[in-house]
């Protein structure tokens, strides 16, 4: 029996966590979970998989849940704020720590748990474009795996295994396109929030869904890419594929190609991160290539969707820049998603942080976190 920490468990990727483990139960155990405000489904959680510990970011929610355990007699005991976060984390009994909240508040449990030699699944992926470098060293120096769950790094995962990353030629990351592919930058500049969150091929949270339409998502990919199988980023080559059945693949030395494929839905990148090296029984569709009858691959549009072309650059300056990147992207996606800005604004908006911000300092997490409420006070105090 492995003990989960599931950071984010009523979210998306929570959600299917929460699956993964249900069917696995003889091995997992739900050791501890958390969310931002969301306190009635903590409470649906709590009732079925009884945790050990429950932590919530937001005050009123922590009461509702604290109330409710403690009238019902519930033996969950119930957190607070980063505190309960990283103490969930570290506690001695967890085994593996999925970090499934998203944006760049999961540095800090996830550094920590590391430094506790905590394996990590991992799906938030602002905190290995954010912090990489401080991240993925830490986890060196604690003998910690990082298992992603991002279905294209899953994927990858899985094309590297029995092979030498030596003989790695480049890896090549398949993106959907999101659902304005083919359109124009000054068609799509007004679109309404409810187009951009209508995802053709994934059902995901509100922040990655736009973040997929205006290809930063991809663009995050890519440095997320750069540190987990440690390529530059001449070697990582983005290929859009509508059909989203390859979810990455690796080309190696001698000219192969090694692809992964499957249906799209990520309870199999979260299986598989969970059990790795082993596989176990299907819990998705099965795909009968019969029935797709074609895969199509292009050249992804970096003129009309400016976001990939933006990140990939921040991530080759390095140092800060990403972190600057990530910090104006999740605030300009929050404007957009309260109707304060335009969807058009958002690459505008980022581009214009990494300008302003430009900073060689050295990548540490006092720098970072200054960075970050530098960069977010300054769009709030201009766009909202
Ligand atoms: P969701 O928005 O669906 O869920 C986010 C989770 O994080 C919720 O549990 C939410 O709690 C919690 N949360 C939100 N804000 C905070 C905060 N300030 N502090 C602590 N917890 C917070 O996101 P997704 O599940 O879609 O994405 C999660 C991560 O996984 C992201 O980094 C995303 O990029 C990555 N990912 C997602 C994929 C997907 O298919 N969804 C695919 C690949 C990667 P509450 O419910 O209370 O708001
Ligand atoms: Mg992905």
């Amino acid at each position: 029996m492995r003990n989960i920490t599931l950071l984010g468990a009523t979210g998306s990727i929570g959600t299917q966590t929460l699956d993964v483990i249900r069917r696995q139960n003889e091995e997992f155990k739900l050791f501890a979970v958390s969310a931002n405000k969301n306190w009635d489904k903590l409470i649906e959680i709590i009732e079925e998989f009884s945790p050990k510990f429950a932590v919530l970011m937001e005050e009123n929610a922590y009461k509702k849940v604290s109330n409710y355990c403690r009238m019902y007699n519930k033996n969950t005991e119930v957190l607070l704020g980063m505190n309960g976060l990283i103490d969930i984390s570290t506690l001695e009994d967890v085994d593996i720590v999925v970090t499934a909240v998203v944006g760049m508040i999961g540095i800090k449990p996830t550094l920590e748990a590391i430094n506790h030699g905590k394996d990590i699944a991992l799906a938030n992926k602002e905190t290995l474009v954010v912090a990489g470098e401080i991240i993925m060293e830490a986890a060196k120096k604690n003998n910690v795996r990082i298992l992603p769950v991002d279905s294209e790094h899953g994927a990858i995962f899985q094309c590297l295994q029995g092979n030498n990353i030596k003989d790695v030629d480049k890896i090549i990351l398949t993106a959907s396109g999101g659902p304005f592919r083919g359109r124009k930058f000054n068609d799509i500049a007004n679109i309404p929030v409810e187009e951009a969150l209508n995802h053709p091929k994934w059902n995901m949270g509100s922040k990655i869904s736009i973040d997929s339409a205006t290809l930063m998502n991809k663009g995050l990919e890519v440095i997320e890419a750069h540190w987990l199988f440690n390529q530059c980023y001449e070697d990582i080559q983005v290929v859009v594929h509508p059909q989203s059945i390859i979810h990455s693949a690796v080309q190696y030395k001698d000219g192969s190609i090694i692809a992964q494929m499957a249906s799209a839905d990520m309870r199999l990148p979260i299986q598989y991160a969970l059990n790795f090296p082993y596989r176990k029984q299907c819990v998705i569709n099965k795909i009968d290539l019969t029935e797709i009858g074609k895969l199509t691959f292009e050249k992804p549009d970096m003129e009309n969707f400016p976001c990939l072309g933006i990140a990939i650059a921040a991530g080759k300056q390095g140092g800060l820049m990403p972190g600057i990147l990530n910090s104006a992207n999740e605030t300009a996606v929050s404007l957009y998603l309260n109707n304060k800005i335009n969807f058009g604004q958002i690459s505008y908006i980022v581009k214009e942080c990494l300008d302003k911000f430009f900073s060689s300092a050295e990548v540490n997490l006092d720098n970072i976190l200054d960075m970050q409420s530098k960069v977010t006070d300054y769009i709030i105090k201009k766009y909202k």
